[in-house]
Order: structure tokens, then C-alpha cells, then sequence
């Protein structure tokens, strides 16, 4: 269900679904996004201020906010709420998650994504320092989330692209709580 590579945005607590026509009109006004894209569900063009909203790191290439011609990939935004509750994201790119008290690696992520479809509360425990939390209490590295929520920006590889502070700031003041993000890349 997500593309192959993208800038993931949720809320904390995997539980927390936010109103997700008013974080839309929020977000226009704040010209994170434009119009709504025909091809698919839920997805729309970058707003007239993405750029700056979305930090690009380094001598980025020119970043693609449109369809192309060519069809080339290009920045647009999702926005994704899975069926049936909390998703737990992962991808190729996803590290071992770390214990988030002493930073010790709890367990493989095979093994964390085992557990937690099995049980989504699972409870991991680190062998190191006995630090005991769920999935989302643990520090994937901005490699992984668990969320009923996400907001995806497609076509950014991982660290390519950062939120600035001002879409982080925006996303608490429309939501009260602090947002997350990580990298998927397949
Ligand atoms: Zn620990």
C-alpha cells in the first residue's frame, strides 16, 4: 500500500486519529497542499510552500512537484488510514529497533513485526537494561512507525528530506501533540 519510497508523518500515540478533513483544510491553508490528484484516492499535489516545509538536505536535485510528460516520479501527498486500527510500517530500509531507555538493539525487526501481528500490544522487553514497551516505545531511528494514521510524502528517499520545525510546529498545534516521522524505501 505504500510506494516505494517516501517521508512518513504520524501522530505519537498509535491510537490518535486525528479529524482528517480538518487536518487537510489546515494544511491547505498553510500551502503544505494544493489540489486533490484525479489517479488516487486521498492524495494531492504539494502546496505553493512545500519547499519549505519540507526541507530538502544537500545539493538535492531539482525536486519534481508535478506530473511530468515523461511520467517522472514526482512529490505528492498521502493521506493513509489503515482499516482496521494501528499499522505497524516497516520496510527494507528499517532498522533492528533500539531499546528507547539504554539504545541497545531489543530484538530483529523480523522478529518485533512477528510478535506484533500476532499482538499489537505486545510488550518487548531489552535483554540489556529490562526496559519493557510496546512496538511504538521503541527507537526504530526514523526507520519504521506504528500509527492509525500517517501522512505520506512520496518520492523521498531516506534523509533526503526533513519536516522543517514550522510543518512539526503546525502539525501540534492542529493535532496538540507532538508528530513523528520515519523513512519507507523498498
Ligand atoms: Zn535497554
Amino acid at each position: 500500500m505504500i510506494k516505494n519510497k517516501s517521508l512518513i508523518l504520524h501522530p505519537p500515540d498509535c491510537h490518535e486519529l486525528p479529524d482528517a478533513k480538518a487536518l487537510q483544510h489546515a494544511l491547505h491553508q498553510l500551502r503544505f497542499i494544493d489540489a486533490p490528484l484525479d489517479k488516487e484516492a486521498n492524495s494531492y499535489l504539494a502546496g505553493d510552500d512545500f519547499l519549505q516545509l519540507i526541507i530538502f538536505l544537500g545539493c538535492s536535485p531539482s525536486v519534481e512537484l508535478a506530473p511530468t510528460e515523461e511520467d517522472k516520479p514526482f512529490c505528492y501527498i498521502r493521506f493513509l488510514q489503515p482499516e482496521n486500527g494501528p499499522l505497524l510500517i516497516t520496510s527494507k530500509h528499517t532498522n533492528n529497533p533500539r531499546c528507547s531507555s539504554c539504545r541497545k538493539e531489543i530484538s530483529s525487526k523480523t522478529d518485533v513485526v512477528a510478535q506484533w501481528q500476532k499482538e499489537k500490544d505486545v510488550q518487548l522487553s531489552c535483554p540489556e537494561c529490562g526496559f519493557t514497551g510496546k512496538a511504538q516505545d521503541l527507537n526504530w531511528r526514523h526507520s519504521a512507525g506504528v500509527a492509525s494514521f500517517f501522512i505520506e510524502v512520496n518520492n523521498v528517499f531516506p534523509n533526503e528530506a526533513v519536516p522543517s520545525d514550522e510543518l512539526m510546529s503546525a502539525l501540534r498545534k492542529m493535532t496538540g501533540s507532538e508528530w513523528d516521522y520515519f523513512y519507507y524505501h523498498d
